[in-house]
């Protein structure tokens, strides 16, 4: 079984990550049974958030009596100390818990630091002295808070966007995580539905040994795919490595990865999928994406206001209402019958 070393936190484990945030859409038994397989193979990781509605509390529900035997990951999206305090005390009673394994600041706009007016590092290290958390950790999706945060040296685990399909500069982050012995959490390793092959996403991260993909999970059939990877693991070799390459050529550029940050949209426009519809009709099933109620989402596209508070929002600097109108016209060609 292939194991990951988060860096200095010493957290050593499966390869597998389990991703939480998906197990909101299901019963609290259906994800007790998910969560429990998880742990009966060998995942030891769980990464949650306050923001991922009721799945602290589904973790608490399938996993308390092994807590001391797993690591929890959780977030909060505080913006000052007191509110951080109420987060951190929700999430260890929710999660029924007296420690959080790693506690990260979910996706801040800037690098919280010592003696910031905010007052949110602080109250990281005094949670820290408190024993109620055992390591700092950060997640975000701007490459420049996320090489802050690396070069202030405060933080144990950065969590990022990070699949074969990402840019250099966002491959470089994880290198640079393991020069100063950070461990990496990989969101988004099937990049938002864009690879739709788990396997060669697996190979890829198994390059890396600090790195651990957090595989969002919402089926068992899911989960079954990436635990056949711990006594089989896919190789960057031949085939993979070759359709791997294939893939990164196709995606060169800018596309839409579908994170959300540049929502609500004040016209009610679902952009995380409407503004990489095209990529999404060529990947996955387009039957799926071609019935009337995707049809509906995409007409919203003429209601934009052009305000452009979803270009400002995106942290990949895309030019989110272009994108968004590229798309329509391209699906609008493919209903029509024209591409494909
Ligand atoms: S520019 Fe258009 S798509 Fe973007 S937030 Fe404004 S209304 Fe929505
Ligand atoms: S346009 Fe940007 S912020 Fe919005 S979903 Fe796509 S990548 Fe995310």
């Amino acid at each position: 079984m292939d194991k990951v070393r988060l860096g200095r936190t010493e957290i050593y484990i499966n390869k597998n990550g389990f991703g939480a945030l998906p197990i909101q859409r299901v019963s609290k038994e259906e994800a007790a049974v998910i969560l429990r397989k998880a742990y009966d193979n060998g995942v030891r990781l769980f990464d949650t958030a306050r923001a991922y509605t009721d799945s602290e509390e589904k973790l608490n529900y399938a996993l308390s009596d092994v807590r001391e035997h797993i690591y929890i990951t959780t977030k909060t999206m505080a913006e000052n100390a007191d509110d951080f305090w109420k987060d951190l005390e929700t999430s260890l009673k929710t999660l029924g818990t007296g420690y959080i394994d790693v506690y990260q600041f979910h996706n801040p706009p800037f690098c919280p630091k010592p003696g910031g007016k905010d007052g949110l590092y602080d109250a990281m290290l005094e949670a820290k002295r408190q024993g109620k958390i055992r390591h700092i950790g950060i997640t975000n999706h701007r490459l420049l808070v996320a090489q802050e945060a690396i070069e202030s040296g405060l933080y144990d685990t950065l969590q990022f966007p990070f699949s074969y399909l990402s840019s250099d500069n966002e491959k470089k982050l994880a290198e640079q995580c393991k020069e100063k012995d950070m461990g990496f959490l990989a969101m988004k390793a099937l990049a938002g539905g864009l690879i739709n092959k788990s396997a060669l996403a697996y190979a890829f991260m198994n390059e890396y040994d600090h790195v651990l993909p957090i595989w969002g999970i919402q089926r068992e059939s899911e989960l079954d795919e990436f635990l056949s990877y711990q006594e089989n693991p896919p190789k960057l070799e031949g085939e993979t490595a070759a359709q791997i390459a294939k893939d990164a050529k196709a995606f060169q550029g800018e596309f839409c990865r579908g994170c959300g940050y540049c929502m609500p949209c004040p016209a009610g426009i679902e952009i995380n999928n409407c503004a990489r519809m095209s990529l999404l009709i060529r990947r996955a099933v387009s039957a799926n994406f071609l019935n009337e109620e995707t049809q509906e989402k995409m007409r919203k596209i003429e209601d934009c206001l052009e305000c452009g508070q979803c270009r400002a929002k995106c942290p990949y600097g895309l030019d989110t209402p272009e994108l968004l109108k590229k798309n329509y016209k391209d699906y609008q060609e493919v209903l029509e019958g024209k591409a494909i």
